[in-house]
């Protein structure tokens, strides 16, 4: 059983690495970033709550977030496996999803860290391009579309993520070193870590990804 979560810091390279995973294992992906961009762009309550955070790249609140997973987590699809990406963000979260796949039966099997260095991050982030409609993520340099400027998947025109700016960054890599980057010690405890090197190639990544998913 594959219960999943893919960490690491904003532009190591997790919704490129999910979408693997995803299409490897055929599992869900639940990403709370992607939830609420979509929620956001329907203009739901959900979105008008999150949308001011996420634009300067602070984190949604802790009840809000938890929530939207509790509920997504216990839908019908999650019962042969997921992979939660961006989830859990702080020790609360961690806390939340601890007590709540407990009390499911889906229990975590193992966390994924993507390891990168901060200098490698900002070029990432400025060179990604996304695709509102389906989410699919591109890089300028590394991960070109087939068409530029159009998703390969579902050939909408991409766009640069609002919260990939110089300064929004700053706000999400400080939320990251303050209130993520404990997690890493919370699930080390839990034996269910295991760090991957970012800043190999794609599919170098993955295939450490794969050979860790194996060995479980
Ligand atoms: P991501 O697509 O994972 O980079 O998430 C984009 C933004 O959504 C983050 O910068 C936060 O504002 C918000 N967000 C996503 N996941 C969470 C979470 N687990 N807790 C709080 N905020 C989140």
């Amino acid at each position: 059983m594959h219960n999943l979560i893919i960490m690491g810091p904003p532009g190591a390279g997790k919704g490129t690495q999910s979408e693997k995973i995803v299409a490897a294992y055929n599992i869900p992906h639940i990403s709370t970033g992607d939830m609420f961009r979509e929620a956001i762009s329907k203009k739901t309550e959900l979105g008008t709550k999150a949308e001011s955070y996420i634009k300067s790249g602070a984190l949604v609140p802790d009840e809000i977030t938890i929530g939207l997973v509790k509920e997504r987590l216990s839908m019908d699809d999650c019962k042969n496996g997921y992979l939660l990406d961006g989830f859990p963000r702080t020790i609360l979260q961690a806390e939340a999803l601890r007590d709540l796949t407990k009390e499911i039966g889906r229990e975590v099997t193992l966390v994924i860290n993507l390891v990168c260095d901060y200098e490698s991050l900002a070029g990432r982030i400025s060179q990604r391009r996304v695709c509102p409609k389906c989410g699919a993520s591109y890089h300028l340099v590394t991960k070109k579309p087939e068409v530029e400027g159009i998703c390969d998947n579902c050939k909408t025109p991409l766009i640069q993520r609002e919260d990939d700016t110089m300064e929004a960054l700053k706000t999400r890599l400080n939320a990251y070193e303050m209130k993520t980057k404990p997690l890493i010690e919370f699930y080390e405890k839990e034996n269910l870590i295991k760090n991957i090197d970012g800043l190999q190639s794609i599919d170098d990544v993955f295939s450490d990804i794969k050979k860790a998913l194996e060995g479980k």
